[in-house]
């Protein structure tokens, strides 16, 4: 299963809408925040659903599936260790760090996260207080 990197930023958002901030995430709210059109998101949704990462009912909402919060986390992981790394390293605000590693995290390996988490003696939080995930694939990537 191929992810690509448009979906990996609704599969964040999702994530940290529903198993973070505990609020049900509706089309519209993807749409605004990824600054397309609903019917582009119901589109998507569908698409990750097809990938089982997302159940997807019309009206209803998402659910995430466990395949989903799997990858959700690791690309969570790999996101709030960048944050760690331009905040403490290269003394970025926590905005910009954000920012940054939004545009990075889905294309840096694991191998690299894990150089970076270790170096940073694997901080369990980012600079804005969110949870790092451990590294489940460890033993297998
Ligand atoms: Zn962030
Ligand atoms: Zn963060």
């Amino acid at each position: 299963m191929e992810l690509t990197e448009k979906e990996s930023r609704y599969l964040k958002f999702i994530y940290r809408k529903q198993e973070e901030e505990d609020t049900k995430v509706k089309t519209t709210d993807i749409a605004e925040y990824l600054k397309v059109k609903p019917a582009t998101v119901t589109e998507k949704l569908q698409e990750l659903a097809k990938k089982n990462l997302l159940k997807y009912k019309s009206y209803q909402g998402v659910d995430i599936t466990k395949r989903g919060l799997e990858e959700a986390e690791n690309l969570l992981r790999k996101h709030r260790i960048l944050e760690t790394l331009f905040v403490e390293y290269l003394g970025l605000d926590k905005e910009r760090a954000c920012k940054e590693a939004l545009n990075l995290d889905y294309h840096v390996t694991d191998q690299l996260v894990n150089s970076i988490c270790k170096s940073f003696e694997h901080p369990d939080k980012c600079p804005c207080g969110r949870k790092i995930f451990e590294n489940r694939n460890w033993s297998n990537r």
